[in-house]
């Protein structure tokens, strides 16, 4: 029994080296793990069964997960997911004139990879050692999530059936129609580049999405981060824009709330990236179980993706609330221009995003990570560092006992977006947020919060200023506002003016309107009297 589990243990585990390099090889199609990979929430056990004697606990190494058993191992022993496959590289521009470049670079998730291989926090050593390792640390690397492509079912949660095919559709182009198309779609609004493989990167992206959030929610990892491209949140139910084609965060959401309606009611999306998540506020406008919170720049609705070419749709301003029974489900934290960083993203954390994440109380938090927001990054022209991207994942992190899925969104400057999800991904690990300096606010950008705060007070008890229990402060004999008022401008008419409250005589009136009937000395010999009838 032992060496079955030893061995299958070893074999399976033996993939971990190799969970970042090439994986082609390591997925199959019905979409469940089996590449290889043990439940990470038995790593622990397989952990003390390595330590047990051979006959005394084979039933340790049956696989439960939290949702089965009931039992909730310590999510100590868990460790951080990451979600990465080489096939997302394959959508690239199709565009072979003289300055083919775009910043949706395929290279952009490699270079993140790179960034956490450098840093140590995936394992290449040697398979012999690997037993000691789970044995001694489990946590002390990423755990790798598979890929897989998304099934159409899956996509359709929020995308029409239309869409679904036009993308499909890409595939059997000629290079020269998807170049056409491509030079088409470059400009305005569409922003948008098409080949041969997009259909299928775009398929592992959304895959890669729902299998980074089914992993957290289910528990067999602690949380985890798809490094996945391309991106979604521009995306719309009926068409592909910005460089995003299938909106992956949406679809995670949504699969994620079908398959486990018990323990994922309430989803948190929060989209840091630099451009407002359009796709995703439109998505989930009517929808009271979707709290999507954006900081992006607005620019007063120039910065993209701008204004909606249909005007009946909601654009990124801070009035835009959601509708119907989804009303205060939308948060638009919109700055007024570039030039943002650390102490507008902190402030709009401590005094919007986490008071109101908070009285949502999500099930799950998934967010939009895109690092155009990051130093760096000439699209954003932002400055957040990667110690405040630490910061803000470490306050996510308090919430929905800790199920964070982190799915790369933009962010264009490979060093800047390599940096700050290296950082990123140390804290969900569980290294603590580098110390740092938080600047002083911006003035504009303090209304710019004032007024989300101000559009968000009818939906959130936070957002406004509090209740007074009148009836508990009557019952325990507190004074009234306005008798504290009149009392204290009887002070000062009586200094100023010599004035003297006339006692009333009747007992039942006499507290509330004592102070109320005031006269200047020498009423009985004045020649003129001025009476003045004033309600504090
Ligand atoms: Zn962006």
């Amino acid at each position: 029994m032992m060496e079955g589990l030893l061995s299958s243990t070893m074999l399976q585990s033996s993939e971990v080296d190799t969970v970042m390099q090439d994986n082609d090889h390591a997925y199959s199609t019905n979409g469940h793990v089996t590449n290889g990979f043990i439940d990470p929430q038995n790593l622990h056990k397989v952990s003390q069964s390595l330590d047990t004697p051979r006959d005394e606990s084979p039933t340790q190494s049956q696989p439960s997960s939290e949702m089965t058993s009931g039992a909730i191992g310590r999510k100590l022993f868990l460790p951080t997911g990451c979600c990465y496959d080489n096939r997302m590289k394959y959508h690239a521009n199709a565009d072979f004139s003289e300055s083919p470049h775009h910043p949706e670079d395929p290279r952009r998730i490699e270079a993140i990879m790179q960034e956490f291989a450098e840093g140590g926090l995936i394992y290449d050593g040697s398979e012999a050692d690997l037993a000691q390792i789970l044995k001694n640390s489990p946590t002390k690397y990423m755990w790798r999530i598979p890929a897989r492509q998304a099934r159409e079912d899956e996509i359709c949660l929020v995308h029409t059936a239309s869409h679904y095919e036009w993308v499909r559709s890409l595939s059997e182009l000629k290079p020269a129609d998807l170049r056409a198309m491509t030079t088409a779609f470059d400009n305005g609004r569409k922003s948008l580049y098409v080949g041969s493989l997009t259909h299928y990167a775009a398929l592992i992206s959304a895959g890669g999405a729902i299998e980074t959030c089914k992993n957290v929610v289910e528990g067999r990892v602690k949380n985890a981060i798809a490094v996945i491209r391309p991106p979604g949140h521009h995306a719309e139910h009926n068409e592909s824009m910005g460089f995003c084609i299938f909106n992956n965060v949406p679809i995670a959401a949504s699969v994620c709330m079908q398959d486990y309606p018990e323990i994922c009611r309430k989803v948190l999306i929060l989209d840091w990236d630099v451009h407002h998540g359009n796709g995703i506020q439109n998505m989930f406008y009517e929808n009271p179980n979707v709290l999507y919170i954006s900081l992006h720049v607005y620019q007063n609705g120039l910065f993209y993706p701008g204004q909606p070419d249909d005007e009946g749709l909601p654009d990124g301003g801070p009035d835009k609330c959601g509708a119907g029974v989804g009303i205060g489900r939308n948060i638009n934290i919109a700055w007024h221009d570039q030039g943002m960083g650390d102490g507008e993203y902190m402030a709009a954390f401590q005094k919007i995003v986490m008071p109101i994440a908070q009285e949502f109380d999500p099930d799950l938090v998934i967010i939009s990570a895109g690092f155009d927001a990051a130093a760096g990054d000439d699209l954003g022209g932002c400055y957040v560092t990667p110690a405040c991207y630490s910061h803000m994942t470490h306050m996510l992190m308090s919430l929905a006992n800790g199920k964070v899925a982190v799915c790369l969104e933009g962010g264009y400057n490979l060093r800047a977006i390599s940096r700050s999800a290296l950082a990123v991904a140390k804290t969900l690990m569980g290294e603590p947020p580098e110390r740092i300096v938080i600047p002083p606010l911006n003035e504009k950008a303090a209304r710019d919060i004032q007024h989300v705060k101000e559009y968000q007070a009818p939906y959130w008890e936070c957002m406004r200023p509090g209740v007074i229990p009148i009836k508990d402060l009557q019952e325990r004999n507190a004074p009234r506002l306005h008798d504290v008022m009149r009392s204290y401008q009887k002070g000062i008419l009586s200094r100023k003016h010599n004035m003297i409250s006339v006692p009333i005589m009747r007992k039942v009136l006499s507290t509330s309107f004592a102070d109320q009937v005031l006269i200047t000395p020498k009423i009985q010999s004045a020649k003129k009297i001025l009476l003045i009838i004033h309600d504090a």
